[in-house]
């Protein structure tokens, strides 16, 4: 793995950032360092005690270095009026918003497209696509509000890799980049940066449910690939609508299978 860039870690102090699937995995990590630099966290996810721990992890650090905090916001993301709450409580409390980090997610199941149960698709696309998309219509016009917004959503190779019984996950990887391009295009000649994220293979819960069989150990802890969203949470940033890969540490505007 490409080593997280350690010049460009920015200042992010009085700025608010809100990331999804915050209570374990890659998001956890990326909420921690966010608020390691500064950052004023609203961290989203379901799992209560998850979100706690974060919280504790957070407080430890600004005991330290006087730097993050965090609010929670236990919430489901297929509750869409929930999720249009959450922006207007952001919108009472800060009037603002800098920072999107739109990373949970769900996998579903690994199996031929015509076993998935219409169950599993719906819930995949719920939590992926439409819960991505309400959050992003709840607060675009905050990001816009920012000096220097930086929406980021977190995709997957997988996306474009054309993968054997991953359909329902690849499809909606493949439609949250879609709703990221249109996004970017949208704000081009605003301050509003907005990218994708491709962690790569990381170890993690969703991870372990893909591939069962694989050496957990023989995977980057979800630190490694958090260490990179530095990239695209920089005031400085100026790529728009590409995909951020882990892997390689480049953005690229469209990838094709490998
Ligand atoms: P995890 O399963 O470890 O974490 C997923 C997170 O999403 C959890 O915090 C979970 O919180 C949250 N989440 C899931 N469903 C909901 C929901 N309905 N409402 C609110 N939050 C929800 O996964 P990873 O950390 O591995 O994945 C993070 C992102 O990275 C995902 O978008 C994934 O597709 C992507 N990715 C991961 C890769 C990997 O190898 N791990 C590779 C490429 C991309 P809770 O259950 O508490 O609600």
């Amino acid at each position: 793995m490409t080593p997280a860039p350690d010049l460009t870690i920015p200042d992010l102090t009085g700025r608010i950032a809100l990331v999804t699937g915050a209570s374990r995995g890659i998001g956890y990590f990326i909420a921690k360092r966010l608020a390691a630099a500064g950052a004023h966290v609203v961290a989203v996810a379901r799992t209560v005690g998850g979100l706690e721990e974060l919280d504790d992890e957070i407080k430890a650090e600004r005991a330290r270095s006087g730097k993050g905090e965090a609010t929670l916001v236990p919430l489901d993301l297929t509750d869409m009026p929930a999720i249009d709450r959450l922006g207007g409580a952001i919108h009472d409390r800060w009037k603002k918003l800098d920072l999107l980090v739109a990373n949970a997610g769900v996998l579903g199941v690994i199996s031929p497209i015509g076993h998935v149960e219409a169950k599993t698709f719906e819930k995949v696309m719920a939590v992926n696509v439409t819960g991505t998309w309400r959050l992003i219509r709840s607060v675009d016009p905050l990001l816009r509000f920012s000096e220097a917004g930086r929406a980021v959503v977190v995709t997957s190779s997988a996306a474009h890799a054309g993968r054997a019984f991953w359909a329902p996950y690849a499809a909606s990887k493949a439609a949250v980049e879609a709703l990221m391009r249109s996004w970017a295009d949208e704000t081009r000649n605003m301050a509003l940066r907005v990218n994708a994220f491709d962690p790569g293979g990381t170890r993690t819960a969703m991870r372990a449910q893909a591939m069962p069989g694989e050496n957990p150990d023989t995977l980057p802890h979800p630190s490694e690939p958090a260490g990179h969203i530095m990239r695209l949470v920089d005031p400085a940033l100026t790529e728009t609508g590409k995909i951020y890969q882990v892997k390689t540490g480049r953005f690229v505007s469209h990838r094709l299978p490998e």
